[in-house]
């Protein structure tokens, strides 16, 4: 650290692992410009940068109440892992999100284990605040950029008030889980039953959905009045 730096208060995690000031390092540019373009990643001209989130309508309804997504801390729920695990007061503090791409074909299916609907929330966010996703193998929670080229995921420490819905993804359980659902839950002893009741239950599901988009409709309108 030299005596600039010092002077000027810097701790120093303001800065990079090169050793220069963060945000002002060319090495630190190059790479963030290398693993922008992997992952289809835009930058606002404010320098935020659009990132995905996807969750299910129940809690959709729940964002759009607060007009935030909120770390599970604040929400008393949880997506991933479970209680007392390794790391699990930082998870608490975090939102977790992803490349558009990558959201789309490695989060939103585990969010879809009931067939449901899964809802991609669009979002801007600060640099400072990103942090790695656990499953990246980083330990250091600012290796944020890491996470993101190896995985396509990373986190948000705190809530993020800047989002929009972006996409809406309609799932039907996949024949062959279904088909194991309805043979658990109802003891079918025959494929043709079996597919009897998938296709009921399939039913169910979409009647369920319908009335959660009812809720979501709803939400998204007294959000959008004043
Ligand atoms: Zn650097």
């Amino acid at each position: 650290m030299d005596n600039d730096k010092e002077k000027k208060g810097e701790k120093s995690s303001d800065l990079c692992k090169h050793g220069n000031f963060k945000g002002d390092c060319s090495v630190c540019d190059k790479e963030r410009d290398r693993v922008f373009k992997k992952r289809d990643i835009e930058v606002e001209s404010d320098g935020r940068i659009v990132l995905y989130h996807a969750t299910i309508g129940e809690k959709l309804v729940k964002i759009l109440e607060a007009r935030s997504i909120k770390p599970s801390q604040e929400t008393g729920e949880r997506n991933w892992g479970s209680e007392g695990e390794k790391d699990d007061e930082i998870k608490k503090e975090k939102v977790y999100l992803a490349d558009e791409k990558t959201l789309r074909s490695q989060v939103a299916p585990h969010q879809n284990f009931d067939g449901g609907r899964v809802y991609i929330l669009k979002v801007k966010v600060g640099e400072n605040n990103l942090r790695i996703d656990e499953d990246s193998g980083y330990e250091d929670q600012e290796d944020w950029l890491g996470s993101l080229d190896d995985l396509g995921m990373l986190s948000h420490k705190g809530e993020i008030a800047d989002f929009e819905i972006f996409d809406k993804l309609k799932y039907e359980l996949p024949k062959d889980r279904i088909t194991f659902y309805s043979e658990k839950i109802y003891g079918a002893e025959s494929d043709d039953e079996a597919e009897r009741w998938t296709r009921e239950l399939n039913e169910e599901r979409q009647k369920n959905a319908d009335t959660e988009d009812e809720l979501v409709r709803e939400a998204i309108e007294s959000s959008d009045e004043d």
